[in-house]
């Protein structure tokens, strides 16, 4: 995979440890891991953590393993281990042979977990749910001990025994670690790590009804893989002295360590599953990969380039401190690939009827336009022109200002590609008083927007022909929320959406080389933005747009003050 537009990497801690470990001789080679639990599908946050793992082992020349962490039946499922896999895959990471699931481990887990009830060091608990959080204390206050945990090594393995073997109900036992009821990090507190749940798994269907707790199974999936470094978020570093406990009690391969690094948190969005979960159940938006959705496959579905979300997380870097990256810098990037690499067509969004009286009705021709300013590569194309064409509604005033230097009564403008006209009237829908109609008078001198007398016409705005223009759809999309900051303060999230975060606009006229534009493409509308043919609503010969970001940058702006700021 190649980025050869990126700006050169930056190091950051984590990129330094294993530097360090590599030169000391701590290991050969970099194995890391991406583990995302199958309950729902993968967003921008998501992305960071792929970039990171993959990315590292991609400069290193060592490895990353795609691992789903399947331990929680309740709420997982294949469609979202496929999603995440194409999701992966878009990003443009490539995991080969070292695709996992934890649930292939889950008679390991139950061996090392036997290990531990050998050593003393588990225990069968019959305490219910609400007895164990009772009993486990404070931040201020120490536990208290269950009454069970002195059972001996005998009747804790049968008892686990027969939780596997489905004699017992849900919640009526759990096996425990033995450490230490008055630690100060609540963790330690004789935590859970079995509990029982006669629920069906998508892979190991009723072969089991014990299921282990994240914080065993995931450091023992990272010694089972062999995982050099296990980089996860800021919330697991109180449980690194768990991770850390379990691996030195057991006999396992090796050791991982676990490193932490702070998540990604973005302006006017939500990333997390349990909301944007609540986003598609009640209907705001249609499904998860709408494209006002922060989640890789509303990305991908908006138009945002892959190498766009790796620049991106490029130059957010990783750090050890919370904080919230701007959401203009995501457009910025996603912008700055598109300049270069979008072709550019004509597109009347709003469209208002231009007669030219001076051009012949039969007569038609082809002019010449340039497909992408930033690479000539691209070629040229063929525009059809003739008497009647739309232009931008806004591109045209009845009392303009001073400044206004597009369409008006009386003033030339430049027809894109086309030549020079001037308008000379209007015609107003009697009822509304709206114009509906402007008549024109076109300088057949100015072919391809030429002014051989060299006068200065200063406006160029854009049009589309009537007669081989085609009518679509366009979907413009607004930020998802109106807070910059959504739910904070104890607030409900859903208050903060955006009521007018998608506008349909129907009727919009096309150049007629987009008829066949295919699902995915992505177009710069010359003076609007960057559009994507929508794969959901797109039918052949018709395809929907969505627009992915507008030609105007924010970030730039943004960047200044900053600077400013210090
Ligand atoms: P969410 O908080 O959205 O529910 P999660 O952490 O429960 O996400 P997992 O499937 O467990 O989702 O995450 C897989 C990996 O992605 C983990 O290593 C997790 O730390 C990382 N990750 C999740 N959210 C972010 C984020 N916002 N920024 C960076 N990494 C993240
Ligand atoms: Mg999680």
């Amino acid at each position: 995979m190649a980025d050869n537009n990126s700006t050169p990497k930056p190091s950051n801690f984590i990129r330094d440890i294993i530097i360090r470990d590599l030169e000391s001789g701590k290991h050969d080679t970099v194995i890391t891991r991406f583990p995302p639990e199958p309950n729902g599908f993968l967003h921008i946050g998501h992305a960071k953590s792929i970039c990171l793992n993959f990315g590292l082992a991609q400069e290193f020349n060592g490895r990353c393993h795609l691992r789903f962490d399947d331990t929680n039946p309740t709420k997982e499922a294949k469609e979202y281990v496929d999603a995440i896999m194409e999701d992966v895959s878009w990003l443009g990471y490539q995991w080969g042979e070292h695709l996992y699931y934890a649930s292939d481990y889950f008679e390991k887990f139950y061996e090392y977990a036997v290990q531990l009830i050998e050593k003393g060091k588990a225990f069968v608990c019959d305490l219910t749910p609400e007895e164990i959080r009772e009993y486990r204390g404070t931040l201020t206050e120490p536990g208290k001990e269950s009454p069970y945990r002195e059972r001996s090594v005998q009747e804790n393995l049968d008892l686990f025994r027969r939780m596997r073997a489905g004699e017992f109900r849900e919640g009526e036992r759990v096996l425990r670690a033995k450490i230490d009821m008055s630690s100060g990090n609540l963790n330690m507190r004789d935590p859970v790590i079995y509990r029982i749940m006669h629920v069906p798994h998508h892979r190991t269907g009723d072969k089991w009804c014990i299921y282990p707790m994240y914080d065993f199974a995931h450091c023992l999936s990272d010694a089972i893989e062999g995982i050099t470094h296990s980089i996860c978020t800021l919330e697991f570093e109180d449980h690194r002295p768990l991770y850390d406990w379990f691996l030195d009690q057991l006999k396992t391969p090796c050791h991982p360590q676990q490193i932490e690094f702070a998540r990604l948190n973005l302006s006017y969005t939500v990333l997390s599953k349990r909301k944007l979960i609540q986003l598609v159940d009640q209907g705001v938006v249609d499904g998860w990969d709408d494209p006002r959705m922060p989640t890789i496959s509303g990305i991908r579905r908006r138009g945002f380039p892959p190498s766009a979300i790796r620049e991106f997380c490029h130059r957010i870097g990783v750090a050890k401190k919370d904080s919230v990256v701007d959401v203009a810098l995501l457009e910025h990037c996603v912008r700055d690939e598109l300049n270069r690499t979008a072709p550019r067509r004509l597109a009347v969004l709003n469209p208002l009827k231009v007669v030219i009286e001076n051009y012949p009705e039969e007569q038609e021709e082809e002019l010449d336009a340039v497909n992408n300013p930033e690479d000539p590569s691209y070629g040229t194309r063929k525009i059809p022109f003739c008497r009647e064409i739309f232009i931008e509604r806004t591109d045209f005033m009845e009392n303009p200002p001073k400044k206004f230097y597009r369409m008006a009564v009386g003033q030339e403008v430049r027809l894109r590609y086309a030549y020079i006209v001037t308008c000379t009237d209007l015609i107003k829908d009697p009822e509304t008083g709206e114009v509906v109609e402007l008549r024109c008078k076109y300088d057949p001198e100015t072919r391809g927007g030429n002014t051989p007398d060299g006068r200065r016409v200063r406006g160029t705005i854009h049009w589309v022909s009537a007669r081989h223009g085609f009518n679509a759809e366009v979907r413009l999309y607004d930020r998802l929320f109106k807070d910059p900051n959504p739910g904070k303060g104890g607030q409900d999230f859903m208050d903060s959406i955006n009521p007018d975060s998608l506008e349909i606009k129907k009727g919009c006229i096309l150049e007629p080389s987009l008829m066949d534009a295919e699902p995915g493409s992505i177009w710069q509308f010359e003076r609007q933005g960057y559009f994507c043919v929508d794969t959901r609503y797109s039918a052949p010969g018709r395809p929907v747009f969505n627009r992915s970001v507008q030609l105007r940058d924010s970030w730039a702006k943004i960047e200044k003050r900053l600077k400013q700021k210090g």
